[in-house]
């Protein structure tokens, strides 16, 4: 085994005009690795960088420097770790050009989302966890002749994981809590996707987060992921990504008995009744081909009200032929390729097991150059169809009808994923009724997408186990203790 050897500049290469590092950054310094994987772009297929492949010597690395930044780090304080993280957040806003041009070649979504909407996002993320933590320190009453005090305390060093959809947006979530509580990270994103996470570790140090605060390692799931939620060291271990690999994170944090949150896949029902806005909904419900259907909660399951199953139909055939699959960084595209010929393989898979099972593809169905893949709708022949089961996350949503609010839910809550769910309906009766039956982390109602950050966050099921968002996210990366004195006992 060699020794790794931190330097002050990184290996780089250039990516839509930017240069990325490419090696991993521990404890404030650039780390290479004796091993490289590649990563392309969905755009073209076009190799874009070799980036540092993180193993076990790489993972403890990070972890050790997470573990000496700790206690500075936590001493600081809430006001003193938000000054961080909002100068963090200032870097992220003067930087959005560059950290859109590299997501959108890296994982192809599109450039007037990530230059518009989605990089802000990030800084939105730090800015707003900064101050929430500020605000919630502790608590304390009155009860039972004693004063009761509840004490956050910084639980230690986080791992947090981060698939490969919404890369940056996810990591700076997902970081954001975790740093604001006084948690230092070591954060590893997906092998797929990781170059703006690259430059994500390249602000903090510019924004002057003290070194080891925050660690991006690079590399593949089961090699660096799976050492870093080993590591006993390691205090809290956050993932985003597939149920699949939730478990095996989930039994590697139970054996260090260490709290692990997941937010995982989603199967989510958009679910229409014959009085809404039809337009609203047949907009909305084309609109889950966006991202090429890449998105965890999209309401990939169209369940419609058997009476306006023709007029929904025409309207959202409509919807659909307005979508234009392009290239990501043109303005008129609204529908980018698949991330990988891999998942474009697996989708595809998908489609053709539902074929030969008798299902009807009423649209698509087939391969539309480069890595895009036709948006498709499928009738499944049965609810229990593989189709309406999984989880493609690729362009493809299932339509089935129902009778009466009985069996939308019924039909909404029949799979095994619970993450979000979005309801069309003009009624205010039906809108609680259904949104209190759904299950799911989330149900939206004649709208989609719109976060409050506070609000808490994520799925039942196998969606998710623990909640991020708001307050939720600050008791997970800490360890809350109550005091408690008796009244008239000290002076
Ligand atoms: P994935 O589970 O394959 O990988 C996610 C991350 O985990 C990657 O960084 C990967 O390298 C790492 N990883 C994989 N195996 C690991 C292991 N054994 N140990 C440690 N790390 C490991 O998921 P993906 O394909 O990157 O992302 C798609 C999935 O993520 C979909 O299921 C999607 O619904 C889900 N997702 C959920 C949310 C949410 O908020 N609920 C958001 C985005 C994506």
């Amino acid at each position: 085994m060699t020794a790794l050897a931190p330097s002050a500049t990184p290996t780089r290469a250039e990516v839509a005009g930017v240069a990325v590092p490419l090696d991993h950054f521990i404890g404030g310094e650039w780390v290479a690795s004796a091993e490289r994987f590649d990563v392309i772009s969905p755009i073209d297929q076009s190799l874009l960088a070799q980036v540092a492949r993180g193993g076990a010597q790489e993972a403890a690395l990070a972890v050790a420097a997470a573990r000496a930044a700790f206690p500075a780090w936590a001493a600081l304080g809430p006001a003193g770790r938000a000054a961080h993280l909002h100068r963090l957040a200032d870097a992220i806003e003067a930087d959005v050009e560059r950290l859109a041009a590299v997501e959108c070649a890296d994982m192809a979504m599109l450039l007037e989302s990530l230059r518009l909407r989605v990089i802000a996002r990030g800084a939105a993320n730090y800015r707003s966890y900064a101050d929430l933590a500020v605000q919630y320190e502790e608590r304390d009453w009155h009860s039972k002749g004693t004063w009761n005090r509840v004490q956050r305390m910084p639980a230690g060093p986080a791992v947090v994981i981060t698939p490969w959809n919404a890369p940056f947006m996810l990591s700076t979530w997902k970081t954001a809590p975790a740093l604001a509580a006084g948690c230092t990270v070591v954060l590893k994103p997906a092998e797929w996707s990781p170059l703006a996470c690259a430059l994500l570790a390249e602000l903090a140090a510019e924004a002057g987060l003290p070194a080891g605060v925050l660690n991006v390692v690079q590399g593949i799931g089961e090699e660096v992921g799976a050492a870093l939620v080993a590591d006993p060291e390691v205090r809290r271990v956050s993932f985003t990504g597939s149920p699949a690999a939730a478990r095996q994170i989930g039994v590697s944090a139970a054996r260090n008995l260490v709290p692990f949150t997941g937010e995982l896949g989603g199967k989510g029902p958009l679910i229409v009744f014959a009085d809404a806005d039809l337009d609203a909904a047949a907009k909305k419900a084309a609109g889950q081909y966006d991202d090429s259907g890449q998105v965890c909660l999209a309401g990939t399951r169209l369940l419609v009200q058997e009476s306006v199953r023709e007029a929904f139909l025409e309207k959202f055939h409509a919807q659909v032929r307005a979508h234009v699959l392009g290239d990501p960084r043109d303005g008129a595209t609204t529908i980018s390729p698949l991330i990988h010929p891999e998942h474009l393989a697996r989708v595809e898979a998908f489609v053709e097991r539902a074929r030969a099972a008798g299902d009807t593809i009423v649209l698509g169905g087939e391969r539309a150059g480069g890595l895009h893949y036709a948006p498709t709708l499928i009738e499944p022949a049965s609810n229990d169809a593989e189709i309406v089961q999984q989880e493609v996350f690729g362009p493809v949503l299932t339509f089935q009808t129902f009778a009466d609010e009985a069996e939308a839910v019924e039909l909404a809550n029949s799979t095994a994923y619970g993450l979000s769910g979005i309801v069309y309906t003009t009624s205010m009766g039906r809108a609680d009724r259904i949104g209190r039956q759904v299950r799911a982390g989330i149900v939206w109602v004649n709208t989609f997408l719109v976060r409050d950050l506070t609000a808490p966050f994520g799925g039942v099921g196998i969606s998710g186990i623990g909640r991020e968002g708001g307050d939720y996210a600050l008791d997970f990366y800490s360890d809350l203790k109550t005091l408690q004195i008796l009244d008239g006992s000290v002076g």
